[in-house]
């Protein structure tokens, strides 16, 4: 583990006034759910086009509904870990006052964490087409093709898929806590999808120190002021201790 620099961002930590992050699926394969871009990624053997994207869902139903329901299977199997359990303690200790992510587990939340903006919307919810009628993802299970109770249009996974554009008001909110972040930390993201990845970039144009954490090398990592490699999970555990102790 690279002591120094976890010294280094615990210092920081405690500085700040308003630290931020941007938590990507990195942070939840530790709770055994696969991330996408990762060699044992979901884009491995899927197509992101025939089973996530908005035409999946009208054109090759049949796929897309399989996906969303091995995703929220996996999910039912699947507890918060160390990472998402350290940032709602950050949060209550009021030391973390706002969570960006990209995920739709809803772990952060789980965790204990209040204040989670979701750019991608949740796999633990759905929705009729038709008439907007919401529903749990538990719908997606009672039939191959699930349809709404009260108008009987397609249900569909309340997340952003492919060729849609992300929530106009959690867009707002994050851009808000991003401007007023002095430090803004990515866990577990390859930075590759926009346009969360906007963000990193403007915190730091806006003053903030900016830091990646992640087990590996990143797009954005020469733009940051301190990178750190390691799991998630052990490395948040790390930089609870050192913050705890001042
Ligand atoms: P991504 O798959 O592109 O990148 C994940 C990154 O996390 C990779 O760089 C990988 O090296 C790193 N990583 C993996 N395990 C790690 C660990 N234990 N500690 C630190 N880093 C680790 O994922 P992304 O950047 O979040 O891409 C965005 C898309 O992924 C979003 O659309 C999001 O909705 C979706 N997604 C979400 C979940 C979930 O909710 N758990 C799961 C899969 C994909």
């Amino acid at each position: 583990m690279d002591e120094v620099s976890l010294a280094i961002l615990a210092d920081w930590w405690l500085k700040s006034s308003c630290q931020v992050v941007l938590t990507g699926a990195g942070i939840s394969t530790e709770s055994g759910l696969p991330d996408f871009r990762s060699a044992q990624g979901l884009w491995k053997g899927n197509d992101p086009r025939r089973v996530a994207s908005i035409s999946a869902l009208y054109e090759n139903p049949q796929d897309f509904y399989e996906f969303y329901r091995m995703r929220c299977h996996n999910l039912e199997a699947a507890l918060p870990n160390k990472g998402h359990e350290v940032l709602a303690n950050l949060m209550k200790a009021r030391l973390l006052k706002a969570i960006i992510t990209q995920n739709v587990d809803g772990f952060h939340q789980r965790a204990g964490a209040s204040r989670v903006i979701e750019l991608h919307g949740s796999l633990r919810a759905s929705r009729c087409l038709s008439c907007g009628k919401r529903y749990g993802s538990d719908v997606l299970h009672e039939s191959a093709l699930p349809k709404c109770s009260s108008c009987g249009g397609a249900i569909r996974p309340d997340v952003v898929l492919f060729g849609e554009n992300l929530p106009f008001e959690a867009m707002r909110q994050a851009e808000i806590e991003t401007k007023r972040s002095d430090l803004f930390v990515v866990i577990g993201s390859s930075l590759e999808v926009s346009p969360a990845n906007y963000f990193p970039i403007m915190a730091r144009d806006r003053g903030a120190k900016l830091v990646i954490i992640n087990i590996e090398s990143t797009v954005m990592d020469e733009e940051a002021d301190l990178v750190i490699h390691g799991k998630s999970g052990v490395l948040l555990s790390s930089l609870y201790d050192l913050v705890k102790k001042e």
